[in-house]
Formats: structure tokens, C-alpha cells, sequence
């Protein structure tokens, strides 16, 4: 199966991934995840994309689209993939369909989680973030069973610079301004799914079965 996951910032699509992968045993591709591990190398990427992060903004379209074309052609990808935080503009989406193109491969599907924005800036201030692992917990929603600690690697809990309230309103400014686009573009390609993210994490993750069981 070959999935993007749409969604605005904290709308719980790192959190939904993990589920999704783990089921249709596909590879879980998050651009975000990917620049945070350069950041933390102390890459060239990481460092130019750090400035954009940290203020918010998105990173440029060629480094991002550059990483996604070479993830994608790595051996696990044959099975499927699901995006995660990729595509966020109209121009990393056309990106995207020339890519696939020219592996003669499409999408099966574009699931879009929604979530009011007033839901959206609790989530993400309270999302804490595995060092060694990068299992995603909340203070409040999903607790870790020891506070700090992680349950799968007992690493170190961390909240991500860009998680401050602050930071977050702009993030989803520039989610509606730049990446709500891709709803109209999906949808006039027949791939889009609505799921409602304001419920449960199980019964989201529920929906979202549903909305796949037409695909293979
Ligand atoms: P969120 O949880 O807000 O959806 P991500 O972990 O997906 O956050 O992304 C964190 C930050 O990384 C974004 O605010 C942006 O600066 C950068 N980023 C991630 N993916 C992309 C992308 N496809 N295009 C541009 N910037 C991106
Ligand atoms: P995204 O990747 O879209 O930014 P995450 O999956 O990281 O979102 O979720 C953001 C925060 O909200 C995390 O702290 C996560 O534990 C929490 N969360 C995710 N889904 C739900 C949900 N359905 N209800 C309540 N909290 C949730
Ligand atoms: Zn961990």
C-alpha cells in the first residue's frame, strides 16, 4: 500500500503511523523525523534546516523532495510506504507525482486527519518525544507509565524546541496557508480519505482501517 498522511501539526499523525505501518507492514516515512535525526548528527541539512524549524517555517522544497525521491527508492519501499508529513505544498505534491511516475508506481490512497485548531495547540505543547527512540507520548492523552520514560526503550522524554506554543500557532498558520491546499488536490484526484482525529487514538486508528479496506 502506498499512503500519504495529511494533517495539521498535533493532529496525530506520528501517532496514527506507527499503527499503520505496523499493520500493512509498510516502511514509515516522516520528512520531520528524518530532519530532526540531522539535526541531531549535526549534518549540512540539519543545520540548514534547523533555522526553518525552529522558526516554524518549512523547510525549502528541494531538500525535502531530494530526501523523499531517495528514501523511496531504497529496497523496502517495494512493498509500499506511508508519508508522513510529506507532501506540505502543492509544489512538493507535483514533486511527488513526477517521482512516482518515473518508478511507474502511483498513490492508493491520502488519508487527512482533522482536528479543530483550538485541539491543535494542546496537543502538540504537550507532546513529549523519546530521545532514543522517538516514541511520541502526552502529558495528558498518552502518558508514558513512568513520568519522563519511555515504555519501549526507557529513554528520556523530551518536549521538541518547536513544540512551544508560540511556534506551534505559527506552524498551523502556515499549515493552512501553505499544505490545506493538498485537500482540494487529492480529492480532485479521488485519493482523499476524512478522518475524524477528534476522538480517541484507538477509534481514529479505527476509522482509518475502514477508509483503507477498499485498498489492497
Ligand atoms: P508536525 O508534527 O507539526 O506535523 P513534523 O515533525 O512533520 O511536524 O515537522 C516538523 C517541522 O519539520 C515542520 O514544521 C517543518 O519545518 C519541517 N518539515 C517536515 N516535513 C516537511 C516538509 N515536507 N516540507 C517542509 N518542511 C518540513
Ligand atoms: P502529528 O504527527 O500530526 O504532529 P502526533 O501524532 O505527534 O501528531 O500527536 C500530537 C500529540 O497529540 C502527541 O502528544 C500525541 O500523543 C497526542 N495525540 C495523538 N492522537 C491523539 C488523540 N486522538 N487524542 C488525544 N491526543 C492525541
Ligand atoms: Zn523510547
Amino acid at each position: 500500500m502506498r499512503l500519504i498522511l495529511l494533517g495539521p501539526p498535533g493532529a496525530g499523525k506520528g501517532t496514527q503511523a506507527v499503527r499503520i505501518a505496523n499493520k500493512y507492514n509498510i516502511p514509515h516515512i516522516s520528512t520531520g523525523d528524518i530532519l530532526r535525526k540531522n539535526i541531531k548528527d549535526g549534518t549540512e541539512l540539519g543545520k540548514k534546516a534547523k533555522e526553518y524549524i525552529d522558526k516554524g517555517l518549512l523547510v525549502p522544497d528541494e531538500l525535502v523532495v531530494a530526501i523523499v525521491e531517495d528514501r523511496l527508492k531504497e529496497e523496502d519501499c517495494k512493498s509500499g510506504f506511508l508519508l508522513d508529513g510529506f507532501p506540505r505544498t502543492v509544489n512538493q505534491a507535483e514533486a511527488l507525482d513526477k517521482v512516482l511516475n518515473n518508478m511507474n508506481t502511483s498513490l492508493h490512497g491520502v488519508i487527512n486527519i482533522k482536528v479543530d485548531k483550538s485541539t491543535l495547540v494542546g496537543r502538540a505543547v504537550g507532546r513529549r518525544i523519546c530521545q532514543e527512540c522517538g516514541a511520541t507520548y502526552h502529558v495528558e492523552f498518552n502518558q508514558s507509565k513512568t513520568e519522563g520514560k519511555c515504555d519501549v526503550c526507557d529513554g528520556e522524554l523530551y518536549q521538541r524546541n518547536d513544540d512551544k506554543e508560540e511556534t506551534v500557532s505559527k506552524r498551523i498558520e502556515v499549515y493552512l496557508n501553505e499544505t490545506a491546499p493538498l485537500t482540494e488536490y487529492y480529492s480532485k484526484k479521488e485519493l482523499l480519505e476524512n478522518i475524524n482525529g477528534q476522538q480517541d487514538i484507538n477509534n481514529v486508528f479505527e476509522d482509518i482501517v475502514l477508509a483503507l479496506g477498499s485498498e489492497k
